[in-house]
């Protein structure tokens, strides 16, 4: 899967290759869909969420451009994939998940794996979370109309955060950069995810 769907696209960071090679995909499915685990398509993970296709998990992680000494904020845990793979890459991982269900599953496979140092909070990720703020990534794995603006404060000073911004149905995979108060943006392409439901995000 890393080979053929990642590696071959284009992403080069063996860090990011590396714990894609480690964390055991299909864990993270249910049941029924498990055969497709390490097929080039997302999938579904209940609650109507979805786990990303591997290549976008591996796209985005490397945009985030991660040193083994920072603090990582995902919005949206689903099933907690993500996560992992940034505890691997980062010293700090907080992920915030708006629906219980889903992070307490997130929460006990995680757990199961032996991932630990995962902090999973149930709350509107739209506002970000204040209390392990700032953060020099912030990736958000929901489909937002804008940037919510608390997640740009809570930016460090050379922090990058990657989100899929514009309509429910089409987004834009974009990368912001803060360098002291200048903002700066890049885009990476069309992309589709489920929306991101919140204060910030869209309306249910
Ligand atoms: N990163 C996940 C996939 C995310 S799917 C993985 O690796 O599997 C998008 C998730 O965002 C869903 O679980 C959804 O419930 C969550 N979500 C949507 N709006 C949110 C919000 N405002 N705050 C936190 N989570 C949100």
């Amino acid at each position: 899967m890393v080979r053929d769907q990642v590696e071959a696209r284009g992403i080069e960071d063996q860090r990011v290759l590396d714990a894609m090679r480690e964390i055991p995909r299909h864990c993270f499915i249910p049941e029924e869909f498990r055969h497709a685990a390490y097929d080039d398509r997302p999938l579904p993970i209940g609650s109507g969420q979805t786990i990303s296709q591997p290549f976008i998990v591996g796209l985005m992680t490397s945009l985030l451009e991660l040193r083994q000494t920072d603090k990582v904020l995902e919005i949206g845990t689903g099933s907690g994939y993500q996560a992992a793979i940034l505890s691997k890459l980062a010293q700090t991982v907080v992920s915030v998940e708006r629906l219980h269900e889903i992070a307490s599953k997130a929460k006990a496979l995680l757990q199961h794996l032996g991932i630990i140092h995962v902090k999973i909070v149930v709350e509107d990720g739209t506002l970000g979370y204040h209390p392990d703020a700032p953060y020099d990534g912030i990736i958000i794995t929901a489909a937002s109309p804008d940037i919510p603006a608390p997640l740009i404060d809570q930016l460090a000073d050379g922090g990058r955060l990657v989100a899929p911004v514009g309509s429910r149905d089409l987004q834009q995979l974009v990368r912001i950069r803060k360098q002291g108060n200048r903002i700066s943006c890049e885009n990476f392409g069309g992309v589709v995810f489920v929306p991101l439901l919140g204060r910030h995000g869209w309306k249910e």
